[in-house]
This record gives C-alpha cells, structure tokens and sequence, in this order.
C-alpha cells in the first residue's frame, strides 16, 4: 500500500505500516515492514472511531509514527480482510464478539501417523471450529517415516477427497518440509493440534529458535483449563508471513457452535442442507434426512456422520 505524505511541512515524524504482533494491555509490538520492531500505544482518536469491535489485535495492519526511542503512535489501522473471533457471552443475552486474530489466512491442524496414534473425530474438531470461523483449513500428516507413504495416505486420504489439502511430511526425515514452508510463507497461520505431534519439530524445521505457545488441547471440550486468548504473531523470515501461538479447541470457539450450524462446518454435509423432510432436522434419525441419506449412499462417511453426531449431542 502507498502511503499518502503527510499534508503537514516539516514537523510530521516519519510514518511507517506493519503488523501488530503482540498485544498487552495497551501496548502494542508493530513489526514494521522494514523489518523494525517498535513498542507502539494507541492515538486517542483511533479509540473513538473504532468503538464496539476490539480496537487492534495482533494480525491489524497499522500505520504508525515513530520516535527515535523505538516507542511509537498507532495512527491508522487498515479494515480487515478477515477476522477470527469468537463470540463471548454479554449482559441481556447479547454477545460481545472477542477477536483473536485478525487477517488470519489459513489454520494448520497437525496430526501424526502413529506415536501418538491419530484420532481423527478430534481432527474432526479443528476442523469444524475452522469452518466456523470461516477460514481455510490444511492438514498436516506429520512423521511418515513411521509409517510410510501408503499407510498414510490411508489415513488421511479421506480429508483430501472432501477438499482439504494434506500435506504429508515427517520434520524428522526432512520430507514435505519444503512444502510447509510453501504453505506458511507470506501468511498469516495458525499452526495447531494435539500435543506431541511434532509442531514444534515441524516449525523449528523450517526457522530454528521460533517457539510458540501451545494452549493446552484437551480431548474433552468440557474439561481443560481456560487459557488466556493473548496469542503472539511470530514473524516468518524466510518468505516473510507469521504464525500465531498454537490455540486449543476452546480458544477456536468450539464449544459455541449453534446446533443448527453445525452440519454446515462439515463441507460434504452441505450440499445436502436443504433436502431434509423437516426444515429443523437434525440429522439424528428423522424420517427423509437428506443427510442420513448421504451416508447410506456413501457421499458421507460414516466416521465423519459419527463426529458431527457426537458434538451435537455433546458427546467425547
Ligand atoms: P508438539 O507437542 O506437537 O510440539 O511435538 P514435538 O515437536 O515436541 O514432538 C514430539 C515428539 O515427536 C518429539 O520426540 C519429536 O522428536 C518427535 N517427532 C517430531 N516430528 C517427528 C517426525 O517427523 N518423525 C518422528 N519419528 N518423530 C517426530
Ligand atoms: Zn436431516
């Protein structure tokens, strides 16, 4: 983006564009897209202009002035291309939407062949709490080596015939990183999945020393600690882009899926919405459920059925 000088002679201090990073408490990280850091706090006037969203999270693309000291002023902050959020519970019913990230491209879910063993209804969920954000998905089949090409693919060939893409790697043996790299370049990511998968191994693969957060990802979405949303961009150098600390189901909003969006967040179910005999089925058993149909008929598989089955009736 060019930016416009400033009308004011002389006297205006420098004014330079980057990517929130970090946010804390009135304190912003901006990387700078000449590659500076500096420690910004807001304009009093963004504060007012901005009301009733979250002013500026990490991922906003802002415009700053600086000061020699390296601290700075964030004057302007671009609209959104896209925003993940979750919705938080407000007084009178309402909802007060929490933005996590903003310009988020793509969510990475890491799953391994063996060690530990996959379980897919639980990749089911990354999934699912992705399309209901509305953003784009990948799988990662990490650690191959384990188990081969073919046996993998057996697993996870199922994800690519829906239309995600899998990437099959092993961060060990050095396969497949290249692609992940590909992938992560120039994007903002988000990079997550059980824990013991290889995440770390997969990111320090591509940049050595990049360490992010991982929130604790439990299996049930009713136990696990609630841990805090404050996630961190970490810049890529290599092809530039960043990815954010690796957040757990509850952080992807999971939990607050309306039942009646549910089916839709699985992308084979939808073309079948619609084709039910009742307008509020639920899929469950009622009589000419399209969707029920579907799996009859093979269009959906039956362990994709059974994970959309059990987070509708809130089932492990
Ligand atoms: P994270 O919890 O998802 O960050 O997983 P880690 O990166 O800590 O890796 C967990 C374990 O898996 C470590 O012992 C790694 O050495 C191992 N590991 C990671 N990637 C691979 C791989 O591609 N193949 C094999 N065999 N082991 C791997
Ligand atoms: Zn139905």
């Amino acid at each position: 983006m060019k930016l416009v000088p400033l009308a004011a002679p002389d006297a205006a201090p420098p004014q330079l564009a980057g990517t929130v990073m970090r946010a804390r408490s009135g304190f912003y990280t901006v990387h700078t897209d000449d590659d500076g850091t500096v420690e910004c706090q807001l304009r009093g006037r963004i504060k007012q202009v901005r009301s009733g969203t979250d002013l500026v999270v990490i991922g906003d693309r802002v415009h700053l002035t600086a000061r020699p000291d390296g601290s700075g002023t964030i004057e302007q902050v671009e609209p959104r291309r896209s925003q993940f959020s979750r919705r938080q519970p407000g007084p009178r019913g309402s909802w007060k939407e929490d933005v996590m990230v903003a310009n988020l491209d793509q969510v990475l879910v890491v799953f391994a062949c063996a060690d530990p063993m996959p379980h897919l209804r639980m990749l089911d969920r990354f999934l699912v709490a992705a399309e209901h954000n509305e953003v784009e998905a990948a799988v990662v089949a990490n650690k191959v080596d384990l188990v081969g090409m073919a046996a993998a693919r057996e697993i996870f060939s199922g994800y690519e015939m829906i239309g995600y893409p899998v990437l099959y790697v092993s961060a060990r043996e050095g396969i497949g990183v290249e692609g992940f790299a590909d992938r992560l370049a120039g994007r903002i990511s988000v990079v997550t999945g059980p824990s013991g998968v290889g995440k770390s191994t997969l990111l320090n693969a591509i940049q050595p020393g990049l360490r992010i957060e991982t929130a604790e990802v439990s299996e049930s979405l009713h136990k696990g600690k609630h841990t805090t949303t404050s996630a961190e961009l970490h810049p890529l150098v290599a092809g530039g882009g960043a990815v954010a600390d690796t957040p757990g189901l509850r952080e992807l909003g999971l939990w607050q899926i309306p039942d009646e969006a549910l089916a839709w967040c699985f992308p084979e179910m939808r073309e079948h919405l619609g084709g039910c005999g009742f307008n509020d089925c639920r899929h469950l058993g009622e009589p000419r459920c399209a969707i029920r149909a579907a799996v009859a008929s093979g269009g959906v598989s039956e362990a994709r059925y059974e994970s959309y089955r059990r987070l509708l009736l809130n089932e492990d």
